[in-house]
C-alpha cells in the first residue's frame, strides 16, 4: 500500500488536540497508517475523457484578435452549458434518483435537486471562466455539502502531478483530519469524478465509523498487518513476521484508543443511531471490505473489486455522466 504521508504531529498540535502518544511511537506502531490507508485512485484502465479543450484554447489566445476568439469559445462553451442544465431541470425526477443515489441521502426532494443544480450549473461555468483551482475548490466545497458533510472541516489539498507515470488522481486520508487530495491537472478523469469519487470514500468511514467505531479501527490495524506480513519489504515486516494478529492488536491498544479520539475530533462522537438499518447494512460491507483492500499498484483487478472502490467508481461515474 503506497503511503505518502504520516500523521503531522505539529499540526495536531496547532488545534490543541492533546497527544496520547509520542510521533515516534506513532510511526513505530502504525495503527494510524491502516486507519489512514489512502485511497490511491488508480486511474490505469478509467475511459479516457478529454474535457476543457475549449477552456484550453482560451488560454492559448489572450489578446488582441485571440482575445476575440476566446470570448467567442468561452460565450458557446457556456451557452452549452446552459443548455445542460436546463434540460437537466426539465428532469428533475430522474436528478433527484440520481443524487439521492450518489449522496447516500434519501432526504433530497425535487426542491433542493432544483437548486443544487442551479448551483453544479454556476460551478461548471466557473470551469470555463475561472481558474482550476477555483473551480476544484468550488466543486469540493459543493459535492462536501451534498453529502452532508457541510458542518466536517475536509481540508482539500490541490497537488501538482510530479511524475507524468503516477496514476493518482485523488486519494482521501481519514484521520487527523489530512483531508482529500485532488490532482490538479489530471486530464483523463474529470474533477467532477474524482472529487466524488474521493468524497464517498469519506462517507464509507463516516458510516463505517459511526457504526462501529472500534471495529472500524481494529479492521485498518489487520488491514496493514497483513500488508506488512506479507511484503518483506515493509518496513514493519520485522514487528509482524513472528506474531499472531491476536498479539499485534494487543500491541496497538493505546494506539487505537488515540485513533479513536483523534477522528471523533472530526467527525464528531461516533453514534449508531444516526444511521438507517440500510446505512448499518451498508456499513458491514465497508468494514469488510477495508479489511482485504489492496493498492492498485499492487493487484489492478483486486483493488477495483473491493466493494470500496466499485462503490466509489459508481458515485463518481455517475455523476460525472449526469453532470459533467
Ligand atoms: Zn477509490
Amino acid at each position: 500500500m503506497p503511503i505518502t504521508n504520516f500523521p503531522k504531529i505539529s499540526g495536531i498540535a496547532k488545534n490543541n488536540i492533546k497527544i496520547t502518544i509520542n510521533e515516534k511511537k506513532l510511526r513505530k506502531t502504525l495503527s494510524a497508517r491502516g486507519v489512514m490507508q489512502p485511497d490511491i485512485l488508480d486511474l490505469s484502465t478509467s475511459k479516457t475523457k478529454k474535457k476543457g479543450l475549449l477552456a484550453t484554447v482560451a488560454t492559448v489566445f489572450s489578446t488582441g484578435i485571440g482575445a476575440t476568439i476566446k470570448k467567442h469559445f468561452q460565450n458557446s462553451a457556456l451557452n452549452k452549458i446552459d443548455k445542460r442544465f436546463d434540460a437537466l431541470q426539465q428532469d428533475l425526477p430522474r436528478v433527484k434518483d440520481t443524487f439521492q443515489d450518489v449522496f447516500m441521502r434519501k432526504d433530497i426532494d425535487t426542491k433542493e435537486t432544483s437548486a443544487m443544480l442551479e448551483r453544479y450549473r454556476d460551478i461548471e461555468k466557473l470551469r470555463v471562466t475561472g481558474t482550476k483551482d477555483d473551480y476544484i475548490k468550488a466543486l469540493f466545497k459543493e459535492a462536501k455539502k451534498n453529502f452532508g458533510f457541510g458542518d466536517i472541516d475536509i481540508p482539500l489539498h490541490i497537488d501538482d502531478v510530479i511524475d507524468n507515470s503516477e496514476k493518482c488522481a485523488g486519494s482521501t486520508k481519514d484521520l487527523m483530519n489530512q483531508g482529500i487530495h485532488i490532482k490538479r491537472n489530471r486530464t483523463n478523469m474529470s474533477h467532477m469524478n474524482v472529487i466524488h469519487h474521493e468524497l464517498r470514500h469519506e462517507k464509507q468511514n463516516y458510516i463505517a465509523f459511526n457504526y462501529d467505531k472500534e471495529e472500524y479501527v481494529k479492521t485498518a490495524i489487520k488491514s496493514v498487518y497483513k500488508e506488512a506480513k506479507s511484503n518483506k519489504d515493509d518496513f514493519l515486516y520485522d514487528t509482524v513476521k513472528n506474531i499472531s494478529f491476536e498479539q499485534y492488536y494487543d500491541d496497538m491498544q493505546d494506539a487505537a484508543k488515540n485513533d479513536i479520539y483523534l477522528i471523533e475530533k472530526m467527525y464528531g462522537k461516533a453514534d449508531k443511531s444516526k444511521l438507517s438499518e440500510k446505512d448499518c447494512e451498508f456499513a458491514r460491507k465497508c468494514l469488510k471490505a477495508k479489511e482485504s483492500r489492496v493498492s492498485g499498484k499492487v493487484n489492478y483487478k483486486a483493488y477495483k473489486n473491493n466493494f470500496l472502490e466499485k462503490d466509489a467508481f459508481h458515485a463518481g461515474d455517475t455523476i460525472d455522466k449526469l453532470l459533467g
